[in-house]
């Protein structure tokens, strides 16, 4: 029996990780994995698009009304058979969201006893590493994969940068860095750089379609709703190159004198 992936993806906010993480789950539930997606954004929507646009309650919300929570309740299945969770996030002003999503997760354990057939998991981790906190699901050792997604652009290469300081700071190896294209010049050229300094590797480049947004305002994945479109062959590279992978780096991290050089 293969050994159980369960991968995070960080990188900065707005940067795509919800559709790439969605994208790249129903790939591998196609090539008949069991994957799970559980979603750490207030947002929630690291799974809606595998529920044809249904919004599911978070565990975070549901414990907050007390009630006797089962696992149906927080444990949608959606397509192909990928199980869907969104942990949410705590209520603004109060609360943690590293604490949060430990505390959910636990909760999804202790009543979700199929997490330990899946073949894959995939945590969508909010925002950049900005504290301690947003790294607690790979101190508490439920994560053994870290993936950066960035684009070409500065900022998202500067979060992309700061998350391998993290991830350094805290012995975790880097699996990969994903380019999701903004349509910037030379961008995969600067991705490819970006990945090869810091001692990684860049493990697919996903250009800027249309489609992706137009499935996802529709509620679908592009593998369900466009599996011909040549983004969809993207996508299922990117899931074979995960499946596959079984190199990491602890990653180094560039100046930013370097990075604004790369990114003129
Ligand atoms: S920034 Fe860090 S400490 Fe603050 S809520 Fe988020 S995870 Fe918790």
């Amino acid at each position: 029996m293969m050994e159980q992936k369960r991968i995070a993806i960080y990188g900065k906010g707005g940067i795509g990780k919800s559709s790439t993480a969605s994208n790249v789950a129903a790939a591998c539930a196609d090539e008949g994995f069991k994957v799970m997606i559980i979603g750490c954004d207030p947002k929630s929507d690291s799974s809606i698009t595998l529920l044809g646009g249904k919004r599911i309650p978070t565990i975070l919300d549901l414990l907050r009304q007390k009630i006797d929570v089962k696992e149906e309740d927080i444990v949608h299945e959606g397509y192909k058979g990928v199980k869907c969770v969104e942990v949410g996030g705590p209520e603004p002003g109060i609360g943690c969201a590293g604490r949060g999503i430990i505390v959910a997760i636990q909760k999804l354990r202790q009543m979700c006893k199929s997490i330990d057939d899946m073949d894959l998991i995939i945590y969508d981790v909010p925002g950049d590493i900005v504290c301690g906190g947003f790294v607690a699901p790979i101190r508490k050792g439920l994560v053994n994969e870290a993936y950066i997604l960035t684009s070409g652009e500065y900022m998202p290469l500067y979060a992309a940068n700061n998350i391998c300081k993290g991830l350094a700071k805290i012995d975790t190896p880097l699996s990969g860095i994903i380019c999701n294209s903004r349509s910037v010049t030379r961008e995969e050229e600067i991705v490819r750089k970006f990945s090869e300094e810091i001692g990684s590797k860049l493990m697919a480049f996903i250009p800027k379609e249309q489609i992706v947004q137009d499935c996802e305002r529709d509620g679908y994945s592009v593998l369900e709703k466009a599996p011909d479109s040549p983004v969809a062959s993207v996508y299922r590279e990117l899931a074979h190159a995960i499946m596959s992978n079984n190199s990491s780096v602890l990653p180094s991290s560039l100046e930013d004198e370097r990075l604004r050089e790369l990114t003129r």
